[in-house]
């Protein structure tokens, strides 16, 4: 592609951010990044309290996020932050400690299948689903894999594997079918409580790509990275080292494709490109939220994408921050594994204390709303449950100082995946001087995101 072309990229998050850093890195510089927000990062957003900054989105990475390493090096940065740790509690605010034998004897014989379980997926996924991990789903459907390994070198690979088409179906039956049940019990905590949805619905594809064997054995060594300033100080230093950065308030209110320029309107001008990234949702309505726009309420929407975008479906994944009295404060952060199931929708899953050297400090909630199978919990419903549980936690909150419903984890479910939804998408690429990158394309976490840009800038440019 012509090195001057004029790219348009829709969103400042870690999907549009990272595209224009790899674009950069291959001498495009004709490009341009409008967010519609006062700042960038996305749902990496870390506000300040008392002078230091707690997280309302991501928290974590692992060794494994090869693609914010990249960042981190353009920047001359690095993962600072405080060392993450966590207990257990069940739904009567009790302390367990689920995976220890020693505090579990009747357990002993689970625990132990369990381990045996962990083994045989680790050496299922090696071999009979080899290909797996690859970021992005292009050929699963049909059995096939093409992509980079999570690997160090990260070193393009590609092949035919049949088996592959098993990651359509939803996690738990893709363990019952592999005779792995009880890993549900290990995958389910950075799983379900970060707000990615329930086993019975969502396809294995999306769990094991984001939970590939390597980074679920680092989340349950505790092998985690955070940043001292947040989450959101990683984008806003990658923004600040561009040629470019985000154009900030740049809601985009109209995008129209034709005779191969796009002309996008915002702030009440029309600009020209060449080529557009949209790293903003895709979704068509009637699912909202956020206040940010389906994807037909300001471009020109083709047929296809029509077609295709519609079957996207999000989870309602709720924030709160709050603050406790001293004596309330918790010692640490808590997993409510009870609550991940779905008869427990809208209660409490998991609560974060970030600052462990300082008790006047946010504590953040995580719940999940909506269910395929169920009717969804209203937000004020919601809210209200997850307080009532902090009291039964023995947390109560003070005063809640923030909270937000995020527009989370866009998904298809099992019917569309395997039918060749992401082929489909993958095909209509450049169709219209257009190309679809951010969560839906991978999966909704940092890493899969920017990683995603860096294989589209790879493939595309
Ligand atoms: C509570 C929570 C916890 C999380 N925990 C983790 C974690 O621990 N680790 C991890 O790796 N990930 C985590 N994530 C997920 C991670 O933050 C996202 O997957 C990642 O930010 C996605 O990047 P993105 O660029 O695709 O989308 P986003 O971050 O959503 O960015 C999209 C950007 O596009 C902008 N935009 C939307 N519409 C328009 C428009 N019309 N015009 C202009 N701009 C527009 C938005 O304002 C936004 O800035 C978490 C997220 C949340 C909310």
């Amino acid at each position: 592609m012509d090195k001057n072309i004029r790219i348009c990229i829709i969103g400042g998050g870690p999907a549009g951010l990272s595209a224009g850093m790899y674009l950069e890195q291959k001498g495009y510089t004709n490009y341009t990044i409008l967010e519609r927000l006062d700042r960038v990062g996305g749902k990496c957003w870390s506000p300040y309290y008392n002078g230091r900054r707690y997280e309302m989105g991501a928290i974590m990475g692992v060794p494994s996020y090869y693609a914010v390493e990249d960042v981190e090096k353009f920047c001359g940065i690095t993962h600072d932050g405080p060392k993450l740790n966590r207990n257990y509690k069940n739904a009567r605010g009790e302390v367990i400690e689920p995976f220890e034998p020693k505090k579990n004897i009747l357990k002993i014989p689970r625990l132990l299948k369990m381990k045996k379980q962990i083994k045989k997926l680790g050496e299922l996924l090696e071999t009979k689903y080899k290909g797996y991990d690859l970021n992005g789903h292009r050929g699963v459907a049909e059995g096939r894999y093409d992509g980079f390994a999570v690997t160090p070198g990260r070193e393009r690979v590609q092949g035919v594997n049949e088996n592959l088409k098993d990651l359509a179906l939803p996690f738990k039956e893709f363990c019952a079918k592999n005779g792995v049940e009880l890993v549900q019990d290990v995958w389910i905590g950075p799983y379900t409580s970060f707000g990615y949805g329930y086993f019975d619905e969502i396809p294995a594809g999306y769990v094991l790509k984001y939970l590939d064997f390597q980074t679920t054995m680092n989340f349950v060594k505790v092998n985690l990275w955070t940043w001292k300033e947040g989450t959101q100080y990683i984008w806003e230093q990658l923004n600040a080292h561009l040629k470019n950065p985000a154009r900030l308030n740049s809601a985009i209110e109209k995008v129209e494709r034709k005779d191969g320029k796009v002309f996008v309107t915002v702030n009440g001008e029309v600009e020209e490109y060449d080529k557009i990234i949209v790293t903003a949702p895709l979704h068509i309505p009637g699912k909202r939220a956020d206040g940010q726009k389906g994807m037909d309420e300001y471009f020109d929407v083709r047929d296809d994408e029509k077609e295709l975008f519609s079957k996207i479906d999000y989870e309602r994944y709720d924030v709160q921050a709050f603050l406790t009295k001293p004596e309330d404060h918790p010692e640490i952060s808590y997993y409510v594994f009870d609550n991940m199931v779905k008869e427990k929708l809208g209660h409490l899953m998991v609560y974060y204390r970030r600052w462990r050297d300082e008790i006047d400090q946010v504590i953040t909630t995580y719940a999940l709303r909506k269910h395929k199978d169920m009717e969804e919990i209203p937000y004020e419903k919601c809210r209200q449950m997850v307080q009532d549980d902090l009291k039964i936690m023995k947390n109560p909150a003070k005063e809640v100082i923030n909270e937000w419903s995020v527009y989370y984890f866009p998904h298809v479910f099992s019917e569309d995946y395997a039918a060749g939804w992401y082929d489909k998408v993958e095909a209509m690429q450049d169709k219209y001087d257009t190309f679809y990158a951010g969560e839906v394309m991978s999966f909704g976490d940092m890493d899969e995101t920017a990683e995603y840009s860096r294989e589209l800038v790879e493939r595309f440019f």
